[in-house]
């Protein structure tokens, strides 16, 4: 999850503010004291001087699920930052379901052929 939310933000979260997430601390968008979930779509790298911020001022902000951060100023202001890069879960998870069988009977084995040798007959070698 440390390496998604890496390559998803870079930076951080902040309108204007380019810190590097390995300045950065990963903070949880709706706190966890306020039953914000450890998840990717819950997270997100701040700088210690933005995190801080979120933190003491009226600063608002919320998550969406493709990453993109909206901000809300005490006036009122509304900012967006989207992800440095779009991680886009895919639509519908692979099937672990073992394929259908076929409905056509399969061709006969070795074991299904009759032995149709003459027991008195025996193998020329
Ligand atoms: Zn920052």
């Amino acid at each position: 999850m440390k390496k998604y939310l890496q390559i998803r933000d870079e930076t951080c979260r902040v309108q204007g503010c380019n810190k590097a997430v390995r300045y950065c601390d990963i903070d949880h968008t709706i706190d966890r004291q306020f039953g914000g979930p450890t998840t990717n779509v819950n997270l997100s790298h701040l700088c210690a001087a933005d995190h801080a911020l979120k933190h003491n001022t009226a600063w608002t902000v919320t998550q969406t699920a493709d990453g993109v951060m909206h901000w809300t100023s005490p006036a009122g202001k509304h900012y967006a930052t989207d992800p440095a890069t779009r991680i886009i879960p895919p639509l519908k998870p692979p099937s672990t379901k073992a394929p259908h069988p076929p409905d056509t009977p399969h061709p006969p084995s070795w074991f299904d052929i009759p032995d149709t040798r003459n027991p008195d007959d025996p193998a020329p070698f």
